[in-house]
């Protein structure tokens, strides 16, 4: 969606509101697959402070993502804020407080999937306490509980374990 620019000549408004969707199915963030399983969502304002515009969006979006512990897909619902100032585009100059526009007619839709893209949570995790895959039988430890012993020996004893097993 475009939003124009051109109302804030009108000097009676002082803000402009809009809000809209953003159909993207998918995003490829390093080999990190994000699936948008809804259309993202935003509403914002722009206000006029002076002689600048200001631009303050709310984001909101749901996506799946596969667990990088226990491999599995999970949904996760996130929000962000995109705001700055709205500077017309001169050259190639790149600010990240700022929101550039070329014409009277402003498309967020890029510094809309850039603000998602900084807001995704660090790893993906179905869960913060996701207990992950078993190395040694491969189960998934947060639908069933194995036996097995995970030995987490530090190699230079390894020697001396196999040592006490020749008994
Ligand atoms: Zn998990
Ligand atoms: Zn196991």
């Amino acid at each position: 969606m475009k939003i124009d620019l051109s109302k804030l000549h009108d000097e009676t408004l002082s803000s402009i509101s809009f809000e809209g969707e953003i159909k993207k199915n998918e995003l490829d963030i390093n080999g990190r697959e994000i699936k948008f399983i809804e259309p993202i969502k935003y509403d914002g304002k722009i206000y006029k402070v002076d002689d600048n515009k200001i631009v303050h969006v709310n984001i909101t979006y749901v996506y799946e993502e596969i667990c990088g512990r226990c491999l599995e897909p999970f949904v996760n619902r996130e929000s962000t804020v995109l705001s700055g100032k709205l500077v017309r585009k001169s050259n190639d100059e790149d600010d990240d407080e700022v929101v550039y526009y070329s014409d009277e007619k402003l498309d967020l839709t890029e510094d809309i999937i850039s603000m998602i893209i900084l807001s995704l949570p660090m790893k993906p995790l179905c869960d913060e306490e996701c207990k992950g895959i078993c190395p040694k039988c491969g189960v998934n430890r947060n639908e069933e509980d194995c036996d097995c012993v995970i030995e987490d020996i530090d190699p230079r004893f390894a020697i001396l374990k196999d040592f006490s097993f020749k008994e």
